[in-house]
């Protein structure tokens, strides 16, 4: 069974933006079901801190439970309904920067410029990172050695490289 994608929540998208976030949701809705994505997670040499916050066990998921929890639409407390859930908002910034989840709403911020200024394939690997905040990962807000490699950098890398996205 495939997954799918359901954006539950939009805040602050004009009509253009919305035209480009479907095309970037149907994206992030093909790729994760491809082959060559399933194929390039598992081939994964070795994710940096593949650890889940805020779920019993904190320990860490093989690569195949990865992929699982991503088809399976995860999010946090949600069961495996093969749904990915995608709560998107859209806001102005003065500083440099692309976006972040919030926890606890699990919504997904962009600034307005990134999604204005990139590749909707850009925009689409960078949902697909913040997805993988919603299902638990997380990283170092600074960019320490190794960064690259945790979970939501390496997924939204994979992203990039297979939608074919200079970001
Ligand atoms: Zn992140």
């Amino acid at each position: 069974m495939d997954t799918t994608i359901q954006v539950n929540y939009v805040e602050g998208f004009t009509q253009q933006h919305l035209i480009k976030a479907n095309q970037a949701v149907q994206l992030v809705q093909d790729l994760v079901n491809s082959n060559a994505f399933k194929e390039a997670v598992l081939d994964v040499r070795k994710f940096k801190n593949p650890r889940i916050r805020r779920r019993t066990g904190r320990r860490k998921y093989s690569n195949q439970e990865i992929l699982d929890l991503i088809l399976g639409g995860r999010d946090l407390n949600n069961p495996a309904d093969q749904i990915m859930n995608f709560r998107l908002r859209l806001y102005d910034s003065e500083v440099n920067e692309i976006g972040n989840t919030n926890m606890t709403t699990l919504i997904i911020s962009t600034y307005r410029g990134y999604l204005e200024n990139h590749a909707v394939g850009c925009y689409a690997a960078h949902l697909l990172h913040e997805y993988m905040h919603t299902i638990g990962f997380t990283h170092s807000r600074f960019d320490v050695f190794g960064r690259d490699r945790t979970v939501p950098y390496k997924i939204g890398q994979i992203a990039r490289d297979l939608l074919g996205a200079a970001c």
